[in-house]
C-alpha cells in the first residue's frame, strides 16, 4: 500500500523519540530516514535532539544529495542513508544510532557475538563490523557499503550501528535486539565469559528462520 509523506513523517517522529528514550542515541546523535520513492527520502535534521524532532523539521532529499523540501540542514550522515538506499532497493527505512554497549565492544576490540542467544541468532545472524571511518565523510558509507548488502544490521567501529528494514518498526526492533545482545554478553563476560552454542545448535537455530517466515538479510555464523 502506498504511504503518504504524512505517515512517513509521523513514523520518523515516533521512532526518533523512541530511540532517544531507549538510550540508543545521546544528545543530537543518530539519524532516521524513510524512503518515499526510488529517488527521494525523508530524513531527520542536523543538530536536533531526537526527542525534540517534529514532522515540520524533517527534510526531503534526493539521491544526488540535494534538499528538495524543508528548512535547515539535513543530518551530516545523510550519505550513509543514501548509500543504503542505493545498495538495497528492498529497504524502506534506516536507523543510524549509537547503542552504547554494542559500541563499547568495538572500542575494546572484543567481538560482539550475536550468536549467544536463540532469538539473536534467528533475528540478527552474524552481525558484521565495518572498520572505523571518519564520521560525516564519504569514507563512512564506503566502509559499510558491501556489508549492508549482506546484513540488515551493521556495527560501525568506534561509532554506532546501522539497522534497516521494510519499516522503521523493523529497523528499530533490530537495533533494540542488537543492544540487548551486547548487554547480555557484557553480563556474561563479568560472570567469567560466555559459553558459546555448538556449531550444530547454531545451525538448528538458523534453520528456524524459514519456519518462522523471517526474511531479514543475515550473515551465517560459519563465516566468522
Ligand atoms: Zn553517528
Amino acid at each position: 500500500m502506498a504511504r503518504t509523506d504524512d505517515t512517513a513523517r509521523e513514523e520518523i517522529v515516533y521512532y526518533s523519540k523512541k530511540v532517544h528514550a531507549s538510550g540508543l542515541v545521546c544528545a543530537t546523535d543518530g539519524n532516521l530516514s524513510y524512503r518515499l520513492d526510488q529517488d527521494r527520502f525523508l530524513i531527520t535534521p542536523s543538530g536536533v535532539r531526537k526527542e525534540d524532532v517534529s514532522g515540520e523539521m524533517l527534510l526531503v532529499m534526493n539521491m544526488e544529495g540535494a534538499v528538495l523540501e524543508g528548512e535547515g540542514r539535513p543530518s551530516t550522515e545523510y550519505k550513509l542513508h543514501r548509500e543504503v538506499y542505493r545498495q538495497r532497493p528492498d529497504v524502506t527505512a534506516v536507523i543510524h544510532a549509537h547503542p552504547p554497549k554494542a559500541v563499547a565492544f568495538t572500542i575494546a576490540g572484543k567481538r560482539l557475538n550475536t550468536g549467544l542467544l536463540p532469538e539473536c541468532v534467528v533475528a540478527l545472524g552474524n552481525v558484521p563490523l565495518a572498520p572505523y571511518a571518519l564520521p560525516g565523510t564519504e569514507e563512512l558509507p564506503r566502509s559499510m557499503a558491501e556489508l549492508i548488502c549482506l546484513s540488515d544490521v551493521v556495527l560501525l567501529a568506534r561509532h554506532g550501528s546501522v539497522t534497516v528494514g521494510s519499516s522503521l518498526g523493523e529497523a528499530f526492533k533490530k537495533l533494540e535486539k542488537l543492544e540487548h545482545c551486547a548487554q547480555i554478553q557484557l553480563y556474561a563476560e563479568l560472570l567469567g565469559g560466555p559459553q558459546p552454542f555448538s556449531t550444530r545448535e547454531i545451525s538448528d537455530l538458523e534453520g528456524l528462520r524459514g519456519h518462522y517466515g523471517i526474511s531479514n538479510r543475515t550473515m551465517p555464523f560459519r563465516e566468522v
